[in-house]
C-alpha cells in the first residue's frame, strides 16, 4: 500500500485542521486509492469494545477496510507467549498502520510497556492528542481548544533503570537534540498548517537545567523560523495550574514524553474526562492511531465504557487514510449525540451502554 499523506488532528467545526506530513512539511490532502490494509489490535481490557465500536462506525461511514487483526500486551501474552508476536511486528511492518486498543501494562513489575516499544520501534516520533470542550458535555471549563503534542521516543520512557546499590535505584533520563528539535519542528508545522497562533513548551528545565534545557533550546532555535506563530514557555507545574484556571491561555502544546503523558490526561480531564480525547502516534513511515485512555479494568466487561474517545480516533485514521469527509462526518454525529444528550454513557451521567451510544452515532451519520 502506498503511503499516505499524514494528517495530524482534523477537527470537525469551524476551524478545519488539514494535512501535515509527519516529517513536518504540509501533506497533499491524500486521496484514497483501493482499500486500504490496516493493522487492527483489540488492545486488553475495554479496548476490544471500543475499538469494535470504532469499527463498526467506520463500515456504518462506508469507508473499506482491509483489517489484518492482531494480538498485543497481556492477550498475545495468553496466546502466544509473549506480548509483541512476530506476525503483530511483520502486519505492522506491511501495513504500517494501525488501530489499536490500550494495552495493560503492570505497574512495578511485568514486562515493560508495548505501546511505548511500538512507538519506538517504528519511530512514531510524535503522539498528537487534540482536546476539544464537547457541546453537552458539562463540566467547569468552556471554550477548551488545544493539542497537546507530546515526544514519544525517548525522555524517562527509554527505561534505562537499574539498582545502583540495594536500596537506591536509577533511572535515565535521555533528551538529545535530535528528538527535541524534530518533535518541535513538528509541532510549528502543526500549528502553522491547522491555523494555530501559539506553541507553548512545557518544561522543568529550571530543575533539570541539562535535559529540560536542551529541549527548550532546541524548541527555541525551531521557534525563530516560524515568525508566523508566537512562542512561550511555561514550567510544567505551573502550566498545570494556568491549564486548569485558564485553558484558553493554551493553544499547541509541546511536551517531552512523560511531561506529555501526564498533562495529556489532566488535558482530558478539562473536557469530560478520558472517553472523550482521541490520539496519534505518527512517524515518518507510518502511524498508529489510539485513546488517550487505558484498559480501564474497573470497567472492562461491564458494557459501558465510553466509545467517543475511540471513535473520534477512527475518524483521525479516516483523515490519514484520504477519507477525510468521511471522518468529519463522523465527528458531527458524536457531536449530534452528545448534544442531544440522551443516549450516553454513565461516565457523563447517562444510562446508555456503549452499545447503544454506538449505535446512536451510527443513526446520526
Ligand atoms: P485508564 O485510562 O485505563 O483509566 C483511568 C480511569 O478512567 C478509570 O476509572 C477508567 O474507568 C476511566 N476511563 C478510562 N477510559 C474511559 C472511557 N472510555 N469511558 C469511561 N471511563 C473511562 O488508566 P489506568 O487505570 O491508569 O490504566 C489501566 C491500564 O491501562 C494500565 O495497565 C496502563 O498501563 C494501561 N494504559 C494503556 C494505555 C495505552 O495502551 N495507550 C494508555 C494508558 C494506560
Amino acid at each position: 500500500m502506498a503511503r499516505p499523506a499524514v494528517k495530524a488532528g482534523v477537527r470537525s467545526g469551524a476551524r478545519h485542521e488539514s494535512a501535515v506530513n509527519t516529517d513536518g512539511r504540509r501533506g497533499k490532502s491524500g486521496k484514497a486509492a483501493g482499500t486500504p490494509r490496516v493493522t487492527l489490535i483489540p488492545g486488553d481490557g475495554v479496548g476490544p469494545e471500543v475499538i469494535g465500536a470504532a469499527v463498526k462506525v467506520i463500515e456504518a461511514v462506508g469507508v473499506k477496510i482491509d483489517w489484518d487483526q492482531q494480538m498485543a500486551g497481556a492477550a498475545a501474552l495468553r496466546r502466544f507467549g509473549t506480548p509483541v508476536p512476530d506476525q503483530l511486528i511483520d502486519s505492522l511492518k506491511s501495513t504500517s498502520v494501525a488501530l489499536k486498543g490500550p494495552l495493560e501494562t503492570r505497574v512495578g513489575e511485568g514486562y515493560r510497556s508495548i505501546n511505548v516499544y511500538l512507538r519506538k520501534h517504528f519511530e512514531l516520533y510524535a503522539n498528537v492528542r487534540p482536546v476539544r470542550t464537547q457541546a453537552g458535555v458539562h463540566t467547569p471549563f468552556a471554550g477548551v481548544d488545544l493539542v497537546v503534542i507530546r515526544e514519544n521516543t525517548e525522555d524517562l520512557y527509554a527505561g534505562i533503570e537499574h539498582e545502583v546499590a540495594p536500596g537506591v535505584v536509577e533511572s535515565v533520563k535521555i533528551i538529545t537534540a535530535r528528538a527535541s528539535t524534530r518533535i518541535a519542528r513538528f509541532a510549528f508545522e502543526y500549528a502553522r498548517t491547522n491555523h494555530r497562533r501559539l506553541v507553548t513548551a512545557i518544561h522543568k528545565a529550571n530543575i533539570m537545567k541539562l535535559s529540560d534545557g536542551l529541549f527548550l533550546k532546541c524548541a527555541q532555535r525551531v521557534a525563530r523560523e516560524y515568525h508566523d506563530i508566537a512562542y512561550k514557555e511555561q514550567i510544567v507545574d505551573a502550566a498545570c495550574m494556568r491549564l486548569v484556571t485558564d485553558p484558553q491561555a493554551f493553544d499547541v502544546l509541546l511536551l517531552e514524553n512523560l511531561y506529555g503523558d501526564i498533562v495529556s490526561d489532566l488535558c482530558a480531564g478539562l473536557v469530560g474526562g478520558l472517553g472523550f480525547v482521541p490520539g496519534a502516534n505518527y512517524g515518518r513511515h507510518g502511524a498508529i492511531f489510539e485513546t488517550v485512555h487505558g484498559t480501564a479494568p474497573d470497567i472492562a466487561g461491564k458494557g459501558i465504557v465510553n466509545p467517543v474517545a475511540a471513535i473520534k480516533t477512527g475518524a483521525l485514521l479516516l483523515d490519514y487514510l484520504g477519507h477525510e469527509r468521511a471522518g468529519n462526518r463522523i465527528r458531527a454525529a458524536v457531536n449530534a449525540v452528545l448534544s442531544a444528550g440522551r443516549v450516553v454513557t454513565p461516565d457523563i451521567g447517562g444510562k446508555a451502554g456503549t452499545a447503544d451510544m454506538t449505535a446512536a452515532v451510527i443513526r446520526a451519520l
